[in-house]
């Protein structure tokens, strides 16, 4: 065969590939191809089963593409085509961040999925030291451990934080961001000051508290309902150089919880503010999130014994640059001589900013590294009224969950003053409620403790207790399967998110991997 009969046939396969394709998603979906569309990036047809992967790992819902977007007007283009296309296809868009999502959140079920992190942009950076309004422009998909060094270049840093950076501003912004900082300065939605949002017919937004406010508000906290944050203005403030990181211990519940009260409550206190539960465990201080602390009076920590008690560990951080350190030292000192912990059980460390922001990257690296990282992960998050604290403390600690070797629960109280009421996210209207996170990882296959079934069925103990107590808590990063359910955990804002749909999605072909809505029906799932 001469060149020009291979050329013809290549160019014949080539195009009758194509042409299958075309008429699978045509007659799918009844709708025009996604190959029309204009691009500056471009689709991958083939190569999709990553998009049907989260942290979570336990469910993959494979999506017909994967949208690679090199411009906003990409994912305009992309969400316009599917609005024109009407309600008789059921295609969807869902945004993808990292993927750490844990129940497909980030999935979209024979639709398309928007790599966010082709989208990326220079991070820009805004100085004004002087009125206090120094801000980074960033791209919805940018990684918040690249907004770290960047801002850490001004000598700025952005003031709300998750616990793992190797997230994304949509994915957190979609959510709330919560950690130790929160009680200070509110999650990171509560410290963003404007977005770019591609909305559900395609129309690409600029909003802020002063422009297109409902909006702005409403994708806050949204669960990527409304609108897909294409750019965000992260407000920043001046970095420190070195963090003094502090664990203490107690056995006594009340005590460590009016400590942690009591520190988010008063004006100069610690920068940062968590705590974790310990059950029937040894090796106290080395979990996952751990780095090497040493004990304040090594002979006294080296005599403590837990004796199979459940332990609370308060974990503190008071942030300083190195000419400080002695005024530091002293604050630190006399916050101490306010708290009731087992007096041996005093454990520091001192690190650099970025160490410590960075530190479950570290733990990352590890489990990666023995093949613990891409496993089923059932995480459960819930957001507790301080009144009802103690009561699920009594139910669930020791008696549920009786042991804390397949991963750490994280607890801590937030102000809720830091929170506006405007955003999407719903919490407990208590002025003090706690975060209270288990972050399980099951051992694939196994069909003991460590194994999936286990973990759920004690999850399902956990949210049952809750329900039968009536404690009022309301989940974060919420995974539902009904309407009713959504429609309880809103509560009272229920009214209003579906308003909220029905103006910026009305056609509900954003993030369909949060099982709230169904495609051109927004009303009953
Ligand atoms: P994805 O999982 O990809 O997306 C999450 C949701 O947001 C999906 O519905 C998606 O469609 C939507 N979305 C994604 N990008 C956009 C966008 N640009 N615009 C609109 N919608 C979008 N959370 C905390 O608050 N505090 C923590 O301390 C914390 N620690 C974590 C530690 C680890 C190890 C992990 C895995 C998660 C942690 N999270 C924490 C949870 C995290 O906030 C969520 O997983 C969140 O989904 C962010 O992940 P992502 O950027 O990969 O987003």
């Amino acid at each position: 065969m001469n060149n020009f009969i291979i050329e013809s046939l290549m160019i014949l396969f080539v195009m009758s590939s194509v042409t299958v394709r075309v008429n699978l998603i045509c007659s799918s979906n009844n709708m025009p191809s996604l190959y029309t569309l204009q691009l500056d990036g471009h689709f991958n047809f083939d190569h999709v089963e990553h998009a049907a992967r989260d942290f979570g790992n336990r469910y993959h819902f494979l999506p017909v593409a994967v949208l690679h977007p090199e411009s906003v007007s990409d994912i305009a283009a992309l969400i316009k085509h599917v609005w024109d296309i009407g309600p008789r296809s059921e295609l969807t868009v869902a945004a993808r961040g990292h993927g750490h999502s844990l129940q497909g959140q980030s999935q979209a079920h024979r639709g398309v999925v928007v790599n966010m992190e082709s989208l990326k942009r220079p991070i820009d950076i805004h100085v004004n030291f002087t009125g206090n309004f120094s801000y980074a422009d960033v791209s919805g998909g940018e990684l918040w451990i690249n907004i770290l060094h960047e801002s850490l270049n001004y000598g700025l840093a952005p003031k709300s934080w998750t616990d793992y950076l190797h997230l994304t501003v949509g994915g957190t912004l979609s959510n709330a961001g919560i950690s130790g900082q929160a009680f200070r300065h509110g999650p990171q939605i509560s410290n963003v000051h404007q977005l770019q949002v591609v909305t559900g017919k395609g129309e690409i937004v600029t909003c802020s508290e002063k422009q297109n406010h409902d909006l702005f508000h409403g994708v806050l906290g949204g669960l990527g309902q409304f609108g897909i944050i294409t750019r965000a203005r992260i407000l920043l403030e001046a970095a420190p150089a070195r963090v003094k990181w502090i664990r203490v211990l107690y056995s006594d519940f009340t005590a460590f919880t009016r400590d942690q009260e009591h520190l988010i409550s008063i004006q100069n206190t610690f920068n940062y503010v968590e705590g974790f539960v310990i059950i029937n465990r040894t090796g106290l201080l080395n979990n996952w999130r751990s780095y090497s602390f040493s004990p304040k009076d090594p002979v006294q920590a080296s005599q403590f014994k837990s004796d199979g008690r459940t332990l609370y560990c308060l974990e503190l951080a008071k942030y300083f640059n190195l000419d400080k350190t002695d005024i530091i030292n002293q604050e630190v000192d006399k916050l101490l001589s306010q708290l009731s912990y087992i007096p041996s059980t005093l454990f520091v460390s001192q690190v650099t900013y970025t160490d410590f922001l960075d530190r479950v990257h570290v733990s990352e690296m590890k489990l990666r590294s023995k093949h613990l990282w891409d496993i089923p992960h059932p995480w459960i998050n819930l957001l507790i009224p301080k009144s009802k604290i103690h009561t699920f403390a009594r139910g669930v600690f020791g008696n549920i969950v009786t042991a804390t070797s397949n991963g750490p629960i994280l607890i801590y109280p937030v102000n809720r003053s830091k929170w506006d009421n405007r955003t999407s996210v719903v919490t407990p209207e208590e002025h003090i409620f706690y975060l209270v996170a288990f972050l399980t990882s099951a051992v694939p296959s196994s069909t003991g403790t460590d194994g999936l079934e286990h973990m759920l069925i004690q999850n399902k103990r956990i949210l049952d207790f809750c329900e039968t107590a009536n404690l009022g808590v309301k989940q974060y990063l919420p995974h539902y399967t009904k309407q009713e359910e959504w429609q309880s955990h809103f509560g009272s804002h229920w009214e209003k998110f579906v308003q909220r749909k029905s103006t910026y999605d009305p056609l509900a072909i954003l993030a369909p991997g949060q099982r709230i809505f169904q495609k051109g029906n927004i009303y009953p799932c």
